[in-house]
């Protein structure tokens, strides 16, 4: 078991190339992402035990494979219209987790709910009417559109908690755990932006202790394990990679931000 472990985790940190993310790259431009040929995912999900999903478990992938593309398609959306690079790297990010989603949706055989759907197009209603109001609202100013970015993370993490109570599988969780990680880190960068314009976000679907609690708890570095917690792996133990205040905070997503992939190894 420990030799397994170990493998896993040099495996998982030499950055292996993982092919779904082409095969499941939700529509035209999104391929030439820096950061989309993620690492982490496919070789963890590929790793852990496959077991069977329950009728809430597949929904609730279908839902977060959507969710992530609502992130990143509306952070696209409103980097176009602020040209801010908040969103951009966020946006980076937020592929990141379609990925990590698409991996777990390839491992257990589902159909892809956004296959070949481009920008701002959603299978599910709910997700196509929250893209829409929620790019209209981020047109109104650069203010409103950084409200919208942690009214987004807000959700990803209010649902990102629910379903991983729901959950006993641990490729699942430990998906879910890293995006989770990642939404808090975003949360904390829209919330940084909006304090500095002399703003502050009023929580919506988090409570206000809640997302206080994140906003004024330190950033999160280094991938997470199933249960949350941080994993040393060689990336973080040999000089200081992960150090927390080394580096502009503006290039955080490089910094591994989301906890998904090691781009530094
Ligand atoms: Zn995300
Ligand atoms: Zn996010």
């Amino acid at each position: 078991m420990k030799t397994f472990k170990r493998s896993q985790i040099i495996v998982t940190t030499i950055c292996i190339m993982f092919g779904v993310n082409t095969a499941l790259a939700a529509g035209p431009g999104f391929g030439n992402h820096r950061g989309s040929s993620a690492c982490l995912p496919g070789a963890i999900v590929s790793q852990l035990p496959y077991e069977e999903l329950s009728q809430q478990e597949q929904d609730g992938l279908l839902k977060m494979r959507e969710e992530e593309k609502l992130a990143r398609d509306v952070y696209m959306y409103l980097n176009d219209l602020w040209q801010d690079a908040v969103f951009s790297n966020i946006s980076q990010s937020e592929q990141r987790h379609m990925d990590a989603v698409a991996a777990l949706i390839s491992k257990y055989n589902l159909q892809d709910p956004v296959a070949n759907m481009g920008p701002g197009q959603f299978n599910s209603a709910e997700m196509q009417d929250l893209y829409n109001s929620l790019t209209q609202k981020g047109t109104a100013s650069l203010e409103e559109a950084l409200m919208v970015g942690a009214t987004i993370e807000d959700l990803d993490i209010k649902d990102l908690e629910e379903l991983l109570a729901a959950t006993d599988n641990q490729d699942i969780q430990t998906v879910y755990q890293n995006l989770v990680k990642g939404s808090r880190n975003h949360l904390r960068a829209f919330t940084a932006r909006l304090a500095a314009m002399g703003d502050t976000y009023t929580a919506q679907f988090l409570t206000q202790d809640q997302v206080d609690t994140i906003i004024n708890s330190p950033w999160e570095r280094g991938r997470v394990d199933k249960d949350g917690n941080t994993v040393a792996g060689p990336g973080r133990s040999g000089g200081g990679h992960g150090a927390m205040g080394r580096g502009n905070r503006a290039n955080f997503i490089d910094m591994n931000g989301d906890g998904i992939c090691d781009n530094r190894q």
